[in-house]
């Protein structure tokens, strides 16, 4: 018999690996599942994560510099202890390359990694090389640090919390289909001049995300520890479901709440989208989705960076986006699938 891996899609695949394994040292306090396993050091938690980049999948050399593939390589690792509210610590970078790349070319890339370690404090401290048929291969590993009573995880999210999130969302996704359009134009037409004016915002979104590591240091300004917490790499949508999945609750999302810089919501109109679905569906945002509980409405509601987007519900309301007109609709992950034809 042969399954199409297309009709369990990426999550259920995950949750198909995992369903059997046994965690067998005590140490191990969140195995698959979060943004970061969890792991026991003594003193420390100590937090790790991994994520694989593929070109012709996860991007593409025609519109992205290789010095930029670099940076956002090691950004989206440490998106993920920042959104377990840990300090990332050290890296370590696999890649497999084809003989298409230069080493100048593979230099370009290590500078972006670099600056991005240099930035956020990380040391590089190994890796592994391989040449490769085609293309390249990036696989970046992170090791991060927080105390245990620190760590923030998808799970906790409680009944009548508040539902927030950092900057504006969708932005990395209208920098995608600009980027998308513009190499289009070019194939069509290789005298043609790129046309990205009015545009670098969403450009730089996608070229250029960063991490929130700076929502960490306002949490403890504030003195709040969000009740649960998950970074926005494959769009709301997917990520509030991870929430209310791992917390077993239900939400609702008020659309109009969702904070969408004009730039995109220009451009989703030129291509007939509805902007929500452009920070639904779209990913790579790398702002953080986070829930509070009530009690902490005063601290954080004239925050600049936050923005309250819903509540979390019991579990039996289900996971909601509320229209304008007040017309509830069941959220799905459209950002999900990678073995569909998005990813
Ligand atoms: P993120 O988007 O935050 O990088 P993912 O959605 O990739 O997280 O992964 C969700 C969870 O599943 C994580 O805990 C991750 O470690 C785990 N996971 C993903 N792929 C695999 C795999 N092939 N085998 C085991 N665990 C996996
Ligand atoms: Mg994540």
């Amino acid at each position: 018999m042969r399954t199409e891996l297309s009709t369990v899609g990426e999550f259920g695949l995950i949750e198909l690996l995992s369903k059997d394994i046994k965690l067998k040292h005590p140490g191990t306090l969140k195995g698959i599942g979060d943004d970061a396993a969890v792991i026991d050091t003594g003193n420390k938690m100590l937090l790790l994560s991994t994520d694989l980049l593929l070109e012709g999948i996860h991007f593409d050399l025609t519109y992205m510099p290789l010095r930029h593939l670099g940076y956002k390589a090691a950004v989206v690792n440490i998106s993920d202890i920042v959104a377990m509210n840990g300090t990332p610590k050290q890296m370590t970078v696999s890649i497999a390359v084809s003989n298409r790349f230069s080493l100048e070319a593979i230099e370009e890339l290590y500078q972006g990694i670099r600056l991005a370690c240099n930035k956020y404090n990380i040391d590089l401290v190994g890796g592994d090389t391989s040449s490769n048929v085609t293309g390249l291969f990036i696989s970046i590993t992170i090791t991060g640090e927080a105390d245990k009573d620190e760590i923030v995880y998808r799970s906790g999210a409680k009944e009548g919390d508040l539902l927030c999130v950092t900057g504006d969302l969708g932005g990395a996704y209208a920098g995608l289909l600009i980027l998308e359009r513009e190499k289009q134009a070019f194939k069509a037409n290789p005298n043609m001049q790129p046309e990205l004016t009015g545009y670098e915002y969403v450009i730089g979104r996608q070229l250029k995300p960063e991490p929130r590591i700076d929502i960490l240091n306002l949490f403890r300004e504030l003195k709040i520890l969000p009740t649960s917490m998950i970074d926005i790499s494959d769009g709301l949508a997917s990520e509030a479901l991870h929430i209310c999945h791992q917390s077993n609750t239900g939400c609702n999302i008020y659309e109009e709440k969702i904070p969408i810089d004009d730039q995109t919501r220009k451009l989703a109109l030129e291509f007939n989208i509805a902007p929500s679905i452009f920070s639904l569906s779209g990913g790579e945002d790398y702002e953080l989705l986070f829930t509070v509980r009530q009690t902490d409405y005063d601290k954080i509601r004239n925050v600049p960076d936050f923005t309250i987007i819903g509540h979390i519900t019991a579990s039996g309301d289900g996971q909601n986006l509320i229209t304008p007109e007040g017309q509830k609709i069941r959220l799905t992950a459209q950002g999900w699938d990678a073995f569909n034809e998005r990813h």
